[in-house]
C-alpha cells in the first residue's frame, strides 16, 4: 500500500479532548475518527487491526466447535419483555419504534435472541450441546462516553452462547472457553488475568472477567499481595484481608474489562420456556451460558499496553502491515525511488503486507509517522545502506543492514 493513496491524514498534535493514550494514538496515526461522542469510524489502518482481532477470535471460537451466525441488532420489544429486561436494563436500552408504532431495541446483547432460537431449534437432549457466536455490532446507552474506544455507544463486539443438557456440560464448556480467551488475549500481546465477577445486569449464577492492568482503566480489581487472589471490587468488598491466603491485605488496581464468561444457568430458559426433553422424557429448561469479547475495546488495550512516547508498537499477529518502507536520498533521488519502488514489488510479490512511505514529506515527518503508526518493523532504503536495506525493529533502538532475501525470509514467518 502506497502511503499517498491511503485514506488517512497523521496529525502532528494529539486531539486536545482526548484522556487515554490509546484515544490520543489512534486519532493522531489516523486509524480512527470520531463521528460524535462514543461513536467512531474505523479508517484503512484501524480496520486491518480490527481485521486481524476479529480473526484471530474467529479461530479460537472455532476451535472450541462454535458455530458462526447473525443475529438482528433490531430487537421487538415482547421479546424483551418476556425476559423482563425491556425496562429493567442498564443503562436503559436505545429504543426506536417504526411507522405501525412497533417498538425495537438497538440490542446491547442477545441472550433473549439467542433463546428464543434455542426453544425453536432444540427440542431433545440428542440436540445438546450446541455453541453458537456472532461477531457484530452492539449498542449501549453509555452517558460517559470518553476514552476513545475504551467506552463508546455503537461497538463490535464477540458474544457465544452455548447450551447444555446437565452442569456438567455447561462447566466443561465454560472451562473450554476460558482457555480460548486466555489464546486469544496472548495471540493479541496481552496478559489477561481472570477475576472473579459479580454478573450485574446480565445475570445468571457465576462468572469471570477478563481484566487488562493498566494506569488508565476504568474498573477496579482487588488482588493480594502474597497469592494470586483476584476479585471484582464488588465481590472482595467485604473483605480487607485476603479471602483465600488470610496473610495480606487486598490492594485495588485499575483495569480494562477484555471479556467475560457467565454461566447463566436457567435464568433466560426458565422464563422464555426454552426446555427440551431429557432421557426420561421429562421437559427441562435449557442450561445456557454466554461468552463476550469487545472487539474495539481490545483494539484500544493493545494500544494501552503497548506504546511509547512516540507511538504504537503493535504486536506482528495484528498489526495493520509487516513493514514501514522508507526511502531517503537527497543524490540521485531518481535512483532511489527506483530502488525503493523496487523493493516495495519485490516484498509485496513475497506476500509481506508493506506500508511503502511514498509522500512528498520530508524524512524527519517519514519516520516521525514510523513511529507513531508503530507496524512492527521500519525498513530503509538510502545511498547510506548500500545494496543493503536498514531493518529497525519499533520499540528497539539498535538496526541492522540485511539483503532483501533476509529481510523477506524474516517477514514471511
Ligand atoms: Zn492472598
Amino acid at each position: 500500500m502506497r502511503f499517498s493513496q491511503l485514506f488517512a491524514k497523521t496529525l502532528r498534535q494529539p486531539p486536545r479532548a482526548a484522556e487515554v493514550p490509546s484515544h490520543r494514538l489512534l486519532v493522531q496515526a489516523g486509524f480512527i475518527d470520531q463521528l460524535a461522542a462514543g461513536i467512531f469510524t474505523y479508517l484503512p489502518l484501524g480496520w486491518r487491526v480490527y481485521r486481524k482481532v476479529e480473526q484471530i477470535i474467529r479461530e479460537e471460537m472455532d476451535a472450541i466447535d462454535g458455530q458462526e451466525l447473525s443475529l438482528p441488532v433490531l430487537n421487538p420489544r415482547q421479546l424483551w419483555e418476556e425476559s423482563g429486561r425491556w425496562l429493567s436494563y442498564t443503562p436503559p436500552l436505545l429504543k426506536t419504534k417504526d411507522q405501525h408504532g412497533h417498538e425495537y431495541c438497538l440490542a446491547p446483547t442477545h441472550e433473549e435472541a439467542i433463546t428464543d432460537l434455542g426453544r425453536k431449534l432444540i427440542s431433545s437432549y440428542k440436540d445438546l450441546p450446541k455453541m453458537v457466536y456472532q461477531i457484530q455490532d452492539k449498542f449501549r446507552n453509555e452517558t460517559r462516553a470518553t476514552g476513545g474506544l475504551l467506552r463508546v455507544k455503537e461497538f463490535m463486539m464477540k458474544d457465544l452462547y452455548s447450551f447444555h443438557a446437565d452442569q456438567k456440560g455447561l462447566d466443561d464448556y465454560y472451562q473450554q472457553v476460558f482457555q480460548a480467551y486466555q489464546k486469544i488475549f496472548a495471540r493479541c500481546g496481552l496478559k489477561a488475568h481472570a477475576v472473579e465477577a459479580a454478573s450485574g445486569s446480565i445475570g445468571g449464577s457465576f462468572c469471570h472477567e477478563f481484566m487488562l492492568f493498566t494506569p488508565t482503566g476504568e474498573d477496579q480489581v482487588a488482588g493480594c499481595s502474597q497469592c494470586d487472589y483476584l476479585a471484582n471490587v464488588e465481590v472482595a468488598k467485604e473483605s480487607t484481608v485476603c479471602p483465600k491466603c488470610q496473610k495480606a491485605t487486598l490492594k485495588i488496581k485499575t483495569a480494562i474489562e477484555l471479556g467475560h464468561v457467565f454461566k447463566l444457568g436457567e435464568k433466560y430458559s426458565q422464563v422464555m420456556k426454552a426446555e427440551y426433553l431429557d432421557q426420561d422424557g421429562h421437559k427441562k429448561p435449557l442450561l445456557m451460558g454466554c461468552y463476550g469479547i469487545g472487539l474495539g475495546r481490545l483494539v484500544a488495550a493493545i494500544v494501552e499496553a503497548n506504546h511509547d512516547n512516540r507511538g504504537m508498537i503493535w504486536p506482528a499477529t495484528v498489526a495493520p502491515f509487516d513493514a514501514y518502507l522508507i526511502g531517503v536520498d537527497r543524490v540521485n533521488q531518481a535512483n532511489r525511488v527506483n530502488r525503493v519502488d523496487r523493493v516495495n514489488q519485490e516484498l509485496k510479490k513475497a506476500g509481506v503486507e508493506v506500508l511503502y512511505d511514498d509522500r512528498e514529506v520530508s524524512a524527519g515527518v517519514k519516520f516521525a509517522d514510523a513511529d507513531l503508526i508503530g507496524i512492527p518493523v521500519r525498513l530503509v532504503v538510502s545511498a547510506k545502506t548500500g545494496d543493503k536495506i536498514e531493518w529497525k525493529k519499533r520499540g528497539e533502538k539498535k538496526s541492522q543492514l540485511l539483503s532483501l532475501e533476509e529481510i523477506i525470509q524474516s517477514l514471511k514467518k
